[in-house]
């Protein structure tokens, strides 16, 4: 089985203790956790028994090897990820408000994932790789968007595509090169996780049913909406498919989509019926909210219960 590829950040997540915590003053914090958006994703991936490798940076210290060693650790081929002395492993800090909402502060772009470039990229060999998701996320830079334009050029024709834009709208919409690149990505597309915004602004503020039409018409065969607490849904041409939460406390949310999306990209690369794939991402993601730490969360298939 070929390899599925991510490209993007890996980082330590440090985490305010206290819901409400400010930034502004001083406070206590737990971590580092590993963490970043692909490399959870890719960790879920490689737990299910999947080939799964990432390219990116970390720096030539502890919270690098602290990251490695979870990703290797867990079965993920780290071999492309390069290790730098002249710049930090990524961080970023997270706090969590009463109303539900999270605020971050990111060292990512001056930090050694931010160092990738096109060269990289062109490094990599293609032919070993059956399935690329991309992180609409980690576009996070110039840099970064030069790389996912280089990547749409080498893609091989009978690779997977997959996509998680995972960016809010009102990010996305500020920024017209951007918004034109996930337009690209989503047309070569195969499967797309989103959440109802997400795919309301990737279609232009179409309705949900006209945004489910367009994207078949795309070419896109399943439609993955994430709904949070309270489940998931799956669209095809002709199918649809509602699941309700798996019941788990919800203890840490950050991750879970990423978590979710690595289960069912798995699944979906073992052949397995839409309805599992669906199932067994859904409770993934309920497992991925039940513990503190974005990546601590990703589970194997047997940890997954009857
Ligand atoms: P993030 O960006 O924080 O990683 P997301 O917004 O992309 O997450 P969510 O919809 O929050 O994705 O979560 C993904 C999936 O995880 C949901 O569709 C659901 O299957 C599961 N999930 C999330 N939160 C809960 C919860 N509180 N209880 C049970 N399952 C959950
Ligand atoms: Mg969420």
């Amino acid at each position: 089985m070929k390899k599925v590829l991510v490209i993007g950040e890996i980082l330590v997540e440090i985490m305010a203790d206290k819901v409400d915590q400010s930034f502004l003053d001083t406070g206590s914090f737990t971590g580092p956790f590993p963490s970043g958006a692909p490399a959870i994703f890719i960790d879920q991936v490689a737990k299910f028994g999947v080939p799964a490798a990432i390219l990116s940076g970390v720096g030539d210290d502890d919270f690098g090897k602290l990251c490695l060693d979870r990703l290797s650790g867990d079965g993920v081929d780290t071999a492309a990820v390069k290790q730098l002395r002249e710049r930090a492993t990524g961080v970023a800090f997270i706090r969590y408000n009463s109303d539900g909402s999270r605020n971050f502060i990111y060292h990512i772009d001056n930090a050694a994932c931010g160092s990738l470039t096109e060269e990289d990229v062109r490094a990599l060999d293609w032919n070993q790789i059956g399935a690329f998701h991309i992180m609409g996320s980690s576009i996070f830079s110039q840099e970064m968007y030069r790389i996912h334009k280089a990547v749409l050029e080498m893609l091989p024709e009978d690779c997977i595509v997959t996509f998680d834009p995972n960016v809010r709208p009102e990010i996305l919409s500020r920024d017209p090169q951007l918004s034109d690149l996930m337009q690209e990505f989503f047309g070569r597309s195969e499967l797309v996780f989103a959440t109802e915004e997400e795919l309301e602004f990737l279609t232009d503020g179409a309705s949900f049913e006209d945004a489910l039409k367009l994207c078949f018409s795309k070419g896109i065969k399943t439609v993955v909406v994430k709904r949070g607490a309270r489940g998931a849904s799956l669209f095809t041409v002709d199918t649809r498919l509602d699941q309700g939460p798996y019941p788990k406390e919800n203890i840490d949310p950050t991750g879970a989509g990423d978590t979710f999306a690595g289960a069912f990209v798995a699944g979906y690369l073992k052949d397995w019926p839409l309805e599992k794939c669906l199932t067994n991402a859904n409770i993934a993601g309920a497992f991925a909210v039940s513990v503190r730490g974005p990546m601590s969360g990703t589970i194997t298939l047997e940890e997954i219960p009857e």
